[in-house]
């Protein structure tokens, strides 16, 4: 059963108006977040972000992604297997005359990328995210390491 498109029923936990969102987002975060827009393959700095910790909401917040869930899928954007319970919702994509599945952010709703079924295990799944729907927390740091 498909589900319909989110009607105002049950209220999403961050709600702005449009004018709001435009001034707290750059850009190409609003570009993406709100106009569902993509962005160039390759363009985030997120495709060589390694380093332990949280990939949030660039909109919200909300965290979305664990580091340890990220992979290199070679496809120009930040992938992952997983994303945390309950942190993304998804729905169809028709757009482009391609079936997608399409996945935004469970508090605002902003749009984050597409969900990919040739993803590697655990899920199989792999979440072609925009970096600039994102924002990165590094883990808080390691000890500063001994100069030798
Ligand atoms: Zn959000």
């Amino acid at each position: 059963m498909q589900s319909k498109n989110h009607s105002g029923a049950a209220p999403y936990a961050v709600e702005k108006p449009d004018t709001e969102w435009q001034r707290e987002l750059t850009p190409e975060q609003y570009r993406v977040l709100r106009a569902h827009g993509t962005e160039r393959a390759g363009t985030s700095p997120l495709n060589s972000e390694h380093r332990a910790g949280m990939f949030r909401c660039a909109g919200c917040g909300q965290p979305l992604f664990n580091s340890g869930s990220k992979f290199d899928s070679g496809t120009g954007w930040p992938s992952f297997f997983a994303p945390l319970a309950g942190a993304v919702g998804t729905s169809n994509d028709g757009a482009l005359g391609m079936q997608r599945t399409e996945v935004h952010c469970s508090a605002c709703r902003g749009h984050l990328g597409h969900v990919f079924p040739d993803g590697p295990k655990p899920t199989g799944e792999r979440y072609c995210m925009n970096g600039a729907a994102l924002n990165f927390e590094p883990a808080a740091a390691p000890p500063a390491e001994k100069k030798v």
